[in-house]
């Protein structure tokens, strides 16, 4: 019987939570509709994925690889960034550029994202900006593993 209370009195106070969190976020959105400034707003729900929050500007998304004038990758194939990469989840192939000044460029480029955690080190450690996190993509859920294998082609669009 005790125990049979017990559960009955955490069903009221689970309703008795959740009717405060609705008044408040209520009586927050009502001010917010007279132009009343409150220091603090009501819960928001986002409707995703028709409404998309905006990223904040620092937010580490989908990778990119740049590319200088003409198209050539930034990438000298210096494999700083799959050495820090702790998820051990890029691999780059180097080849030969016909430019001294470039002298090395990836002819192979892959980044696996069924690995990647997403922690940014790749590009913190590029001497050459070439790797960046800046293509505000989140959403790149798949259904197949080979399909979050990213090579040069898709990088680099
Ligand atoms: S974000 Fe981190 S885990 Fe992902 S590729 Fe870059 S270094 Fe590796
Ligand atoms: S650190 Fe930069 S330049 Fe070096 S291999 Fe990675 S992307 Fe290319």
């Amino acid at each position: 019987m005790i125990k049979a209370l017990g559960y009955f009195w955490e069903l009221i106070r689970g309703a008795l939570i959740t009717t405060r969190h609705f008044v408040v976020n209520m009586v927050f959105h009502i001010l917010r509709l007279f132009h009343i400034r409150t220091r603090r707003a009501g819960a928001v729900t986002w409707q995703y994925p028709e409404q998309k929050k905006p990223l904040a500007v620092r937010h580490r998304s989908l990778h990119r690889l740049t590319t200088r004038e003409g198209g050539k990758p930034r990438c000298v194939a210096c494999m700083l960034c799959a050495t820090v990469c702790p998820s051990e989840c890029i691999a780059i192939e180097a080849a030969e550029d016909p430019d001294p000044e470039i002298q090395k460029y990836p002819s192979s480029f892959v980044i696996d994202l069924n690995r990647c955690c997403f922690c940014g080190f790749c590009v913190e450690a590029c001497p050459e900006d070439a790797i960046r996190m800046d293509t505000g993509i989140i959403d790149i859920a798949q259904t197949s593993h080979d399909d979050l294998i990213f090579g040069l082609d898709k990088l680099l669009k």
